[in-house]
């Protein structure tokens, strides 16, 4: 058998600069030292340290397999570590996403947010990563949907015959915590009639179909389910893989040329327009947001990211370009359009999503003074 390369990306809001703008670079240098050293004690083979607006993104390269309590555990450390140098700065929210105290082996159900894909290596095997900030665990239904789901978007659907049989999707039903697999084409209309449900279903796991290649993997807690009321959104991040046989890269980023909407933005309480940006303008600012998506690809090399001749991993930033500035625009026009709205829906989410937030609080107060009519 040959070895298995795992990617792991594990993401937590430790703290933040100023609200709930950035994890700032201090808690990024923390970070990357832990990991280099976990690297240089040989337990994983690769790392890169990077933000999605107040998140802080760990993503390792290794060969130990998924959920390995090895790889959780050194996560875990570094955010709980990152936490205390937060709470001695009095940055924002420091631990807010750490929602339980006991490590039993595996940081999910925890607080922070985990995707990982283990595979064997192909010839070339390029390796797409998004991360979200100020959106919701279901944030990557839409655009996986397009990615491995829609002739629209994917040319491969159609002209490439390693794609023929089409794709698997696993979904996640978050209220009954249970999963069903669905396979498109064939059942394309029952997967948008759950996946469209982005409050309830998340898209968590595709294959191809007719190998059972796995080719899709996403973060999929819902932290106010964890802690029983609003701690922060979800912020969800993203694994998938690309070419022979599989979405080009271009075929995986043409659903981010036009901005779509995600539960998120202020307090987790409305919908928002993500906003495609390069790894440099991964912040939140305008109503806290708009929610940001970034996306970083490499290559996976003998268990590692290819690196350069300094060793240091070969990292594209791959929203860092003129080609999404249509998106951003749309963004920015669709976010003044939602803030006209104030407090109203369809602006603010529907009072069903807002259990979980101190709206409840508010209607409460008002209880004994309605009247029967
Ligand atoms: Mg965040």
């Amino acid at each position: 058998m040959p070895t298995k390369t795992t990617v792991s990306v594990i993401k937590c809001d430790v703290g933040s600069l100023v609200g709930h703008h950035i994890a700032p670079k201090v808690l990024l240098n923390l970070a990357e030292k832990r990991l280099a050293e976990a690297q240089g004690k040989g337990l994983i083979n690769s790392h890169y340290v990077f933000n999605a607006g107040d998140d802080l993104e760990l993503l390792m390269v290794h060969q130990r397999g998924e959920e390995n309590p090895q790889i959780h555990k050194l996560a875990w450390g570094i955010f709980l570590e990152a936490s205390e140098k937060a709470k001695k700065l009095k940055l924002y929210g420091a631990g807010q996403d750490l929602l339980k105290t006991a490590f039993s082996g595996n940081v999910r159900g925890m607080g922070p947010g985990c995707a990982e894909m283990e595979f064997e290596e192909r010839a070339a095997d390029p390796i797409v990563i998004f991360a979200a900030d100020k959106a919701s665990a279901s944030a990557f239904n839409f655009p996986l949907y397009r990615i491995f789901a829609d002739p629209s978007n994917t040319a491969g659907l159609v002209i490439d015959p390693e794609m023929a049989g089409g794709f698997k999707f696993e979904v996640l039903d978050a209220k009954q915590n249970m999963t069903v697999v669905l396979k498109c084409p064939e059942e394309l209309y029952e997967l948008v009639a759950l996946i469209g449900t982005t409050e309830r279903y998340t898209l968590s796991r595709v294959w191809r179909a007719k190998d059972d290649l796995i080719c899709g993997a996403t973060s999929t807690s819902r932290l106010s389910l964890i802690a029983g009321k609003y701690v922060g959104k979800d912020d969800p991040v993203s694994i998938v893989r690309s070419q022979h046989g599989l979405p080009a890269v271009g075929e995986i980023l043409v659903p981010f040329m036009h901005s779509y909407f995600v539960e998120g933005w202020m307090r987790g309480s409305h919908w928002g327009p993500i906003m495609p940006v390069g790894l440099k303008d991964s912040q939140c600012t305008v109503f806290d947001g708009p929610p940001r998506m970034v996306s970083i690809g490499f290559q996976i090399c003998d268990g590692a990211i290819a690196c350069d001749d300094e060793g240091k991993p070969m990292i594209a930033d791959l929203f860092n370009d003129p080609a999404f500035e249509m998106a951003r625009k749309e963004a920015m026009e669709y976010a003044a359009a939602l803030r006209r709205m104030g407090e109203f829906e369809p602006a603010r989410l529907p009072a069903e999503a807002l259990e979980y937030t101190t709206l409840p609080q508010v209607v409460e107060k008002l209880k004994g003074r309605f009247k029967k009519i």
